[in-house]
Order: C-alpha cells, then structure tokens, then sequence
C-alpha cells in the first residue's frame, strides 16, 4: 500500500497499517516528515508527489491501492489523483478537506473519499452531549452506538423487552459488569450496568441511548 502526504491523518493511518503487519510506502515532499518516519514504515521517499515521473519511478503504478493523505494543498491532492487514475491505480482512497474537494476528487473517479474532521465533528456531536458513549455512522442515517442500559430494562430477557418494537433498533452486543463483550440473543438478560451496542437509525439509537440516562 502507497500514502501520499505524511501529515498527521497520513502519518497515523500508515504506522497503523504497519502495525497491521501492511507494507507501506510513504511518499511526502518535506524532508523532516520523512527523517521522522524513517525505519517505522517499509519505505519512505522525499518527493513531489505530482511528478509523474517521480511516481513511475516509485513503482506507483504497480500499487493496488494508494491512499492520498493531502489535505490542506488542494491543488497537490488533485493532480495526483488525476495522475493515479491515469495509472488505473484499481483502489485508490482520498482524503478531502471540503465538500467541494470531496467532489472532485469523486468526479476524478477516486474509489472512496473521507472527510476525516467532518465526520469525527459529526460523531463528536453525538457524544458530546453525553447520552452515548460512542457513535458510529454506518451508513447515511443508520448508526452503531454503544450506550449505557435504561435501568427499566434491568432483569428484562431481550428477547421480551420489546426494544425493537419501541425503539426501532437491534442491540446486537451486550457487556455485563466486568464482563466482556457477548453477541445478545432472544435468551440474553439485561442486567443493570450494562453496556449494550445497538444499531439503528440515527435517531432512533439517540432516542434509545437517551432513554437511559
Ligand atoms: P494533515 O491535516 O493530515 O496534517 P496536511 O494536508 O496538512 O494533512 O499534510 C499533508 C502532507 O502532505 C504534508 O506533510 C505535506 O508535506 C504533504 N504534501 C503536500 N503536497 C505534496 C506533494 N505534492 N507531494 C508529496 N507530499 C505532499
């Protein structure tokens, strides 16, 4: 795997994915960015990443997937999306800084765009209100969220609780007290304190997360 752009969102998602066991290049035009990683990825290269030739020589095109973690230099971000479509780069994942980036870049055909600060704004939003203790938006308006048990609920088999009906969400997770994580069943008591992970619409899994609070 290729990350163009070793800022702070292409800094972490590369040492991850080496942690994953990944082989990753990095490729960043500042030379303190790229002495900073140098041995904790597989390879890291100084260079223009817009520089066609610099690519080619970098055995870019011959990547199956390549990441372009340029954020705040728009115009960067988009040549080297232009050039790795070129190569028929088959997956390539694209970080973008505004909606209208975001557009061009899918224009462009990039596989998959991500608004890093806009959607970690979004899910702040969820959480910081307090009710959920944390929120992932699967898909538009579907979420996962990990909430706190109503303590109504408490001695209640899942199965006769009637929270899909009421609620419109399915608890697919349960955590006892001290316990750990356990796929819930039909046969699964609630018991107070614990912690369930439900999905649903998004504001249907608020209002369940609000109901125990
Ligand atoms: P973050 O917000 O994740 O820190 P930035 O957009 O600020 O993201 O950082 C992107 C990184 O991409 C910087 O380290 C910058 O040096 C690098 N970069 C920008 N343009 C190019 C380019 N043309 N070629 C290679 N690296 C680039």
């Amino acid at each position: 795997m290729a990350v163009i752009g070793l800022g702070r969102f292409g800094q972490s998602l590369a040492l991850e994915l080496m942690d994953d066991g990944v082989e990753v290049l990095g490729i960043d035009a500042r030379e303190d960015v790229v002495q900073s990683l140098d041995g904790r990825l597989t390879h890291v290269v100084r260079a223009d990443a817009t520089d066609e030739q610099v690519l080619r020589q970098l055995a870019v095109p011959e990547f199956g997937r390549v990441v372009i973690a340029i954020g705040s230099d728009i115009e960067s971000s988009i040549l080297v999306a232009s050039l790795l479509r070129r190569f028929a780069v088959p997956t390539i994942w694209a970080k973008a800084v505004s909606d209208a980036h975001g557009l061009i870049l899918e224009q462009l055909g990039v596989s998959r765009v991500v608004s890093p600060e806009k959607d970690m704004g979004r899910r702040v939003a969820h959480l910081v209100r307090g009710t959920m203790q944390d929120f992932i938006e699967i898909d538009a308006d579907f979420a996962m969220v990990k909430t706190a048990l109503s303590p109504e609920l408490a001695g209640t088999r899942l199965g006769d609780s009637g929270i899909r009906r009421r609620y419109g969400v399915t608890v697919t997770s349960v955590k006892h007290r001290s316990g750990a994580w356990q796929p819930a069943t039909q046969d699964t008591v609630l018991r107070e304190g614990d912690v369930l992970l439900v999905t649903g619409p998004v504001r249907q899994a608020e209002r369940f997360s609000r109901s125990a609070s």
